[in-house]
């Protein structure tokens, strides 16, 4: 745990505002930077803690999704943050701020966050229900890990490998956007998502060094592990599997995916993680010794990396 410092998180006004949050916090200020905070537990393994909040009109629009998925998805998005660190969930909590207009659907609300909790098997502990001008819902998460996987974990020399295929949610919002309805496999993507769970439990367990979900897209993301671990991350687009109708320079820039970016010293059982999980996982890239950058080439080409998903102004470049 790093007292009083922002470890490494990449470049970008969301990110600008957190270290200027951590630097006033100093020592206060603990073990921030990575998908969830590591925190001594009694006994072999760590406590592993995160909390996400999804609000009305930054993270989804109420046209776009019914109030069963917007509960499931703002879970779903808060245990991903778990899968990203190799944790097993032990409890989540809820808070849920609404409007008046809201209050008939809280129900339908709630029973997503219980189809979210059941997949990943979390009991929920708790949680407060307030009024508000807007709709959020904020879930806090905790896990255990005995061998908590960190974005700062990633050699020189290590494979960096995807899960599933990327895309989906790009398409659906730009379907979205347009006012379209997406296809059924894009929605699916986008309303919801499944946390990778055991699957990063198994990753951790056979040797991965670094792990982080997927929630800005694939490049923003991969900048982090960069950044955290003061490597080159240098990915092939064109081996990055996607979805249909969507270009692989459009597929590393889709957000909100939580699908999880891997990396490995040795090449992982990716047959046998298949059988195991029915996903699939690809080697996409590898580290290199260098600057704490991501090297994206398509086809041989230098694929200028974009901004991913800005939350925080509210706008997808
Ligand atoms: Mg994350």
């Amino acid at each position: 745990v790093s007292r009083g410092e922002t470890i490494g998180l990449g470049p970008g006004g969301e990110f600008d505002a957190i270290r200027r949050m951590v630097d006033g916090w100093g020592a206060r200020a603990q073990g921030i930077g990575d998908d969830a905070a590591v925190l001594q537990a009694i006994g072999d393994s760590s406590l592993v803690v995160s909390t996400d909040t999804s609000v009305e009109g930054v993270h989804f629009r109420r046209e776009w999704l019914s109030p069963q998925e917007i509960g499931y998805r703002a879970t779903a998005a808060a245990l991903s943050d778990l899968a990203a660190m190799g944790a097993k969930p032990v409890g989540l909590l809820s808070v849920i701020a609404l409007p008046e207009h809201w209050l008939k659907e809280l129900d339908e609300i709630a029973v997503g966050i219980g189809e979210a909790a059941s997949l990943c098997e979390t009991p929920i502990i708790g949680g407060d229900l307030s009024r508000a001008s807007e709709l959020s819902i904020t879930i806090t998460v905790i896990g255990t890990a005995s061998r908590p996987l960190l974005r700062s974990g990633a050699r020189p020399g290590d494979l960096v490998y995807v899960t599933g295929s990327l895309g989906g949610p790009f398409a659906a919002l730009r379907d979205f956007e347009a006012g379209r309805e997406p296809s059924s496999e894009h929605r699916a993507r986008f309303a919801t998502p499944t946390p990778r769970i055991r699957e990063a439990q198994w990753l951790s367990a056979n040797g991965a060094s670094a792990a982080i979900d997927i929630s800005d897209g694939l490049a923003a993301d991969a900048r982090h592990i960069a950044a955290a671990s003061g490597v080159c991350v240098q990915i092939d687009a064109g081996s990055v599997p996607i979805v249909p109708g969507i270009t692989a320079a459009e597929a590393v820039r889709s957000g909100e995916e939580y699908e999880l970016l891997i990396t490995a010293p040795e090449e992982l059982d990716a047959n046998e993680f298949e059988r195991l999980f029915s996903v699939a996982i690809t080697r996409i890239g590898r580290v290199l010794e260098g600057n704490p950058t991501v090297e994206l080439t398509l086809g041989g080409e230098t694929l200028q990396a974009q901004e991913g998903y800005l939350h925080f102004q509210n706008e997808r470049r």
